[in-house]
């Protein structure tokens, strides 16, 4: 696992939104940010879930968070503008993005592979994040320290087979985050990085290795120091790597 002990307070005061918030990763990722002091607007498809973590955050006391229930999947350019406004009136900026929602599509051979599925598992998990990452960026430019963070994964760097559009759609976000962080090398106010979370106990890895037991693998709260460190500032001047939170480094 990688090694990084975060500070208590170390996001206080950050204004973070996470995508998928309501399960999963994302869900772990948007209370952890929480805990360590972090506002965050909690973005995802299904309103319960969101409002459940909600609840779980304000109970604990801790920052209020916002709630975003969009569904990337038919959301278009003038949704994520809106939405960016809506935070600007808010917050005024905003001081990081975890692209973490996404789904599998199906695992089957590409000589099979349904098209209707294909384009879908593109449109959520990479024309999404470039539509919300371009609407608020010029949110971001307006922090003095931003992290922006997408989701990889082992088959978006070398493809597997019947992984299909999943892999494919991993390869372009690592492709989306390599071209992003070069172009904003110079700008020592905002990093952008990928995160391969590696197996983890979540309703998306049973999907995909049903016969596996879910015990097998971590659980997305002990995967969290690596989305900790690259969130906050201690990862200052980290741009364009693709970390794995599994892996052995330490920060
Ligand atoms: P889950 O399926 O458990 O959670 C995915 C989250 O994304 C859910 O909150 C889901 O919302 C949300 N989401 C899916 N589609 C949409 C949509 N159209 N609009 C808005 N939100 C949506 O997945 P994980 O937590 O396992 O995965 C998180 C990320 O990590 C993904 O990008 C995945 O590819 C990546 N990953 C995961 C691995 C693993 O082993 N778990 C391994 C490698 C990478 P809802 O709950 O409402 O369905």
């Amino acid at each position: 696992m990688f090694h990084y002990d975060a500070p208590a307070e170390l996001l206080k005061d950050r204004i973070i939104l996470v995508t998928g918030a309501g399960d999963g990763i994302g869900r772990a990722a948007a209370w952890h940010y929480a805990r360590h002091g972090a506002t965050v607007v909690l973005l995802g498809r299904t309103l319960e879930k969101l409002e459940s973590l909600y609840d779980e955050i304000e109970s604990a006391g801790l920052p209020q968070p916002a709630i975003v229930p969009m569904n990337l999947d038919t959301a278009v350019e003038h949704d994520y503008i809106e939405l960016s406004n809506q935070l600007y009136d808010e917050f005024g900026h905003l001081d990081g993005v975890l692209h973490n929602a996404g789904i599998l599509g199906m695992r089957t051979p590409i000589e099979n592979y349904d098209p209707v599925t294909w384009e879908k598992v593109m449109r959520v998990n990479v024309h999404a994040p470039f539509l919300l990452t371009q609407a608020l960026l010029p949110l971001l430019h307006k922090s003095s320290d931003a992290s922006v963070i997408f989701t990889s994964s082992g088959v978006g760097r070398t493809g597997r087979a019947y992984w299909g559009a999943y892999a494919v759609s991993k390869f372009a976000t690592e492709g989306m985050m390599q071209v992003l962080a070069d172009e904003l090398d110079n700008d020592p106010a905002i990093r952008i990085n990928a995160i391969n979370p590696g197996a983890t106990r979540t309703q998306m890895r049973s999907y995909a290795y049903p016969a596996e037991p879910p015990e097998t693998n971590p659980t997305p709260a002990e995967i969290m120091p690596l989305y900790l460190y690259l969130m906050g500032p201690d990862s200052k001047g980290v741009n364009g790597r693709s970390m794995d939170a599994q892996g052995q480094e330490s920060a």
